[in-house]
């Protein structure tokens, strides 16, 4: 069985001690690919030095709605366009809008989240999305800017509406460690109503631990228990999910 974790930051300082063996035990359990994810000019360059120490990472090279104020883009946008030019950065990302801490850099996130879908488009590259109590704006500037690549919407936690208008514009959907948990029934009945083939996995470790391992760090092997959660939400074999969301995470970043 192969797996792919689509969105795990494996630059963590958390995993600095250990990352040998953290890719070994997400190889041994089948965990063949890994796209860890950046936040902001240092996690990009992190990004990209891991894509070059492990055969299994993948990186992407982007700025956070969260991180918007950690480098000016305009003034850094060439060492982020170095980066991006990578063989293995797959993705702009992560990129978006998040208002659950704070609305006042509010403007300042679509700036940045719209110049970076531009971005995307130069190099022809998918965008990975972040969107957290900002679904309204996400979709409205992914209207005005679409991204010419399939592109992903991580951890997503929007409803089945929102879903059916992202999939016009050519997303598709990364589920983590949520599927696991028992409050969460919103998450689980986009999953039951999303064509299957819209579906990657995701740790987003070392956040969004799955059951049962919830209060240890999440780590990219733990993938097979998302798997295996949505496994049983659309009635089929974890092998089934595997294969197919393993092929969505290849179509999506090109690898
Ligand atoms: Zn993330």
């Amino acid at each position: 069985m192969e797996l792919v974790d689509s969105h795990g930051h494996i630059l963590d300082k958390c995993f600095e001690n250990d990352l040998n063996d953290v890719v070994k035990r997400a190889k041994e359990n089948g965990v063949n690919k890994i796209i860890c994810s950046a936040y902001n000019l240092f996690s990009s360059k992190r990004a990209v030095e891991l894509s070059r120490q492990f055969a299994e990472v993948y990186s992407t090279v982007g700025l956070h709605p969260e991180n918007v104020l950690d480098d000016d883009f305009e003034n850094s946008f060439d060492k982020f366009a170095n980066l991006a030019k990578d063989e293995k950065c797959v993705a702009i990302g992560e990129i978006g809008l998040d208002y659950h801490f704070t609305t006042e850099t509010k403007d300042l996130q679509k700036l940045i989240f719209d110049r970076q879908i531009s971005f995307a488009n130069e190099l022809n590259l998918p965008v990975v999305v972040h969107s957290r109590d900002a679904m309204g704006d996400t979709i409205e500037i992914l209207q005005n800017n679409t991204p010419k690549r399939e592109s992903l919407l991580h951890c997503y936690g929007g409803s089945i509406e929102s879903a059916k208008i992202l999939i016009k514009l050519g997303f598709s959907f990364s589920f983590g460690g949520v599927v696991t948990f028992k409050n969460a029934k919103n998450v689980v009945e986009v999953v039951r109503q999303l064509p299957v083939e819209k579906i990657l996995l995701e740790t987003d470790c070392p956040y969004m631990t799955p059951v049962p391992f919830r209060g240890q760090r999440n780590e990219p092997k733990n993938v097979v228990y998302v798997a295996d959660a949505i496994a049983r939400i659309k009635g089929m074999t974890i092998e089934e999910v595997a294969k197919i969301t393993t092929e969505n995470a290849k179509r999506v970043f090109g690898i």
